[in-house]
């Protein structure tokens, strides 16, 4: 990797760096796939726009899936050793009747269980991996805007941040940018997206006042030493407090979708001691309701939720404080080019129902790297030879995509036949060889993906 002044514009001088892979995105996929080309000799510059991975409301739910691949990297329990709790159960309530239930305690241990987890701790954990290797290059605080084009194929990007402008070179570019990938735009792929959803959800964060005394937020050494004693209780897995309370059914945690009358609720702990919660509201129906003041929308969250009503009032103080995920479906035109691929939510978007992103974000590195590694020594990194990454992955791409339309129905149909019908079917397939499929799936989508250890 090699890092020199290369061209004056105004005076400010633009670094130049040379890598075989520059990833853009050091999101999950992003960092994942850095990890496996890096264990794999090959060397790789990550271009992160943020500084630090500490914006709030990245996706914390783990599925099983993600966390297999984790562990087997050697992430995950440095991970959780960084925080996080463990909830048994995806539940869709509606008063004390429940709808239906994902019981993740069905599957096999370790992964017997939902993760929730600040993607910070993951996405820390990843980078102190990568740093491990001397071909790694971590170049955050700078916002990818062009790509370098040889001989008509990309060559590599170029980036400004407020150390100035940087090109960096490379043999494949990755675009691991997300949903609103800007390297998927500058190749001029079409985002395929598909508004499938009736719903957005408006996300935020509630501290309960039992963990906070007064809930000032400031960070006092008392409350540290609170958070690291809680700390230590988030990471117990549920086996683990069994083993030392025997005979002492630990309390059970739930991921669970609230449904009274109007739109869903959705609410789960959150790490440390924090409530998370999403409400859905009608698709692109936000900007009516804001329009309407910030005492509007705190009445209309605490008609939605009225358990949390006094915290909402408290807590709800400014639209910063609000987070609102349109919630859309897309699959990108094509996923390569010559000299490019894209991966992740850059790739392919879903919707928030059933927690798959960060799922599909890490095992779609893990397809890719051995793509990228054979590609990169056969000296051929065109279209057609990285074009295998879509054809191996395009499939679950597919399957998960109808699961989430099916679960979507399932959760959010209203009505008196469906809501009678769906509780008792629910019990009866809970014991039937098909729940279990179904939890399986969407607990790993495909579970035969592998890291590839060549
Ligand atoms: C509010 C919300 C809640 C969610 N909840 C869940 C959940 O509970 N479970 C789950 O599995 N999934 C969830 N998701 C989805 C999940 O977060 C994503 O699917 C997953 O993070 C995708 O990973 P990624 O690496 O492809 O992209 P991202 O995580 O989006 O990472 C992309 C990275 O690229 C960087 N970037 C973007 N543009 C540029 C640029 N021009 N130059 C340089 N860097 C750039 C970004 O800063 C970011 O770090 C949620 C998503 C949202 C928005």
């Amino acid at each position: 990797m090699s890092a020199a002044p290369a061209d004056r514009k105004g005076g400010e001088v633009a670094e130049e760096f040379d890598t075989d892979v520059c990833v853009v995105g050091g999101g999950p996929a992003g960092l994942v796939l850095a990890l496996l080309l890096l264990r794999s000799g090959v060397r790789v510059a990550v271009v992160e726009r943020a500084r630090g991975h500490h914006r709030e409301f990245r996706g914390e739910i783990l599925q099983p899936g993600a966390m297999a691949l984790l562990d087997e990297l050697g992430v995950l329990t440095g991970a959780r050793a960084r925080g996080g709790h463990e909830h048994d159960r995806f539940r869709l309530v509606e008063g004390d009747r429940v709808l239906l239930e994902a019981d993740y305690r069905l599957l096999p241990a370790p992964y017997d269980h939902l993760l929730s987890i600040p993607q910070a701790h993951v996405l820390d954990e990843l980078l102190d991996h990568c740093a491990k290797f001397d071909g790694f290059q971590w170049l955050d605080g700078r916002r990818v805007g062009g790509l370098v084009r040889r001989e008509g194929r990309v060559a590599g990007v170029t980036a400004a941040g407020p150390e100035g402008p940087c090109t960096v070179r490379a043999r494949v570019v990755v675009g691991a940018d997300g949903r609103y990938s800007r390297i998927r735009r500058l190749a001029g792929i079409g985002a395929g997206r598909t508004e499938a959803f009736d719903h957005d959800v408006l996300w935020f964060k509630l501290t309960e006042h039992k963990n906070t005394g007064k809930n000032t937020g400031k960070n006092t050494e008392k409350n540290t030493e609170k958070k690291s004693g809680r700390r230590e209780a988030g990471q117990e897995s549920r086996r683990e407090r069994a083993r030392e309370r025997p005979g002492v059914e630990p309390p059970l945690r739930d991921v669970r979708v609230f449904r009274a009358g109007g739109s869903p609720v959705l609410a789960y702990a959150s790490w440390p001691d924090r409530i998370q919660i999403g409400w859905t509201l009608p698709h692109q129906g936000y900007r009516d309701i804001a329009g309407q003041g910030l005492d509007h929308v705190r009445e209309q969250l605490c008609r939605a939720v009225p358990p949390y009503a006094h915290l909402i009032r408290e807590q709800i103080r400014s639209p910063r404080d609000l987070s609102l995920l349109d919630v859309f479906s897309s699959r990108a035109e094509r996923w390569t080019d010559d000299g490019l691929v894209l991966i992740g939510d850059a790739a392919h978007t879903h919707s928030p129902i059933g927690a798959q992103g960060i799922n599909l974000a890490v095992q779609d590195a893990v397809v890719l790297h051995p793509v990228l590694v054979g590609a990169l020594a056969a000296g051929d990194t065109g279209a057609a030879r990285l074009g295998v990454f879509e054809e191996r992955r395009g499939p679950d791409i597919a399957a998960v995509m109808r699961l989430q339309t099916l679960q979507s129905k399932a959760m959010l149909s209203q009505g008196p036949i469906a809501t009678r019908v769906r509780p008792r079917l629910a019990r009866v397939l809970r014991h039937t060889p098909l729940y279990r499929k179904v939890l399986h799936r969407i607990a790993y989508g495909n579970p035969s993906i592998r890291i590839s250890h060549g």
